[in-house]
């Protein structure tokens, strides 16, 4: 069983033809509301590779948080670990023009997943074969769920997104850390390649379509990506994550476990949207043929 602890969030996409200025309205062209939230996507990522995975986290009481838990549900995802908190669902305002994006997230309900939320789940958590975090809950709710996989020795990936949410505390536990070269350069400075070889097995720097490092405990190794056509890289990274725990709690070695990872995350980016472009273990598989 894999448990992620981590947020659950609905986007709500709004597409425009131009942002609107300071103070203006303008029309736009697209409203779509897709469920999202890097909690629930590396949830989903791993179900459909064939993980059998728990979420832990927290909804709202609005017509959000019935969809969001509905949605992992629907996907296989064990989802006696999300709580109803009074109030609104965590949102994603994703404002679509001129070709980029300007988003704002509201938390909400993640905000509100606590420390004792996580001894609630203390038994999920320490019979997992491996626990997987992010950073969009509150940092003490991270460091109990760290604290407890730790007590019962339990691997676990924590994903530091967004990076500003780290601290060094986390690497007392000894988690497997999974940045991307921005979030590496955040922890660790611009001189973070020196830290693949202080945290060997532990540190796994994406490096978008070029695939992933981390040093052995011998030698540096990249495993290159695999070179696709990409329409969209939304959520390439929580694929990734996903696959990588579903690979690491079959057992297969680390290096195996990135090339699944890499070709998992690959075929997300040739299609739309975070959720909507995650493989099934299927497709994945052939791509590493
Ligand atoms: P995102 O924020 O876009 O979800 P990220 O910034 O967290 O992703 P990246 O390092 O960009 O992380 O990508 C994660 C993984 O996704 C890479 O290690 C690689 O396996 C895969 N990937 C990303 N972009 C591409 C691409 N253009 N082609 C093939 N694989 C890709």
């Amino acid at each position: 069983m894999i448990t992620v602890v981590g947020s659950i969030n609905m986007d709500l996409v709004v597409g425009t033809e131009r942002f609107p200025k300071q103070g203006e309205t303008v029309l736009g062209n697209l409203y779509t509301t897709v469920p999202g939230g890097k909690g629930a996507n590396q949830a989903v990522a791993a179900a459909r590779l064939g993980g059998k995975v728990g979420m832990i986290g927290a909804v709202g009481t609005d017509p959000f948080g019935d969809d969001l838990a509905s949605n992992l549900k629907n996907e296989g995802i064990n989802t006696g670990g999300i709580k109803r908190v009074e109030g609104p669902s965590g949102i994603a305002n994703i404002l679509l023009s001129e070709g980029d994006n300007r988003i704002i997230v509201v938390p909400g309900a993640n905000h509100e997943l606590k420390p004792q939320d996580i001894d609630t789940c203390k038994r999920a958590i320490a019979s997992s074969d491996l626990v997987v975090l992010q950073l969009e809950i509150p940092v003490p709710t991270v460091l109990r769920t760290l604290e407890i996989a730790r007590t019962n020795r339990v691997p676990v990936i924590l994903n530091p997104a967004p990076a500003d949410g780290f601290t060094d505390e986390f690497l007392d536990c000894e988690p497997i850390l999974t940045p991307n070269e921005s979030e590496a350069a955040m922890m660790f400075g611009e001189n973070w390649e020196q830290a693949l070889e202080a945290h060997p097995n532990r540190l796994i720097v994406t490096l978008g379509k070029e695939g992933a490092r981390y040093h052995d405990g011998e030698r540096h190794v990249r495993v290159p990506g695999i070179q696709v056509n990409a329409v969209d890289t939304t959520g390439a990274g929580d694929t990734f994550n996903g696959a990588l725990a579903v690979a690491l709690a079959e057992n297969m070695p680390m290096k195996d476990a990135i090339r699944f990872a890499n070709a998992a995350a690959s075929l997300s980016v040739e299609k739309f949207g975070a959720q909507g472009g995650m493989p099934a273990r299927g497709e994945t598989m052939e791509r590493l043929r």
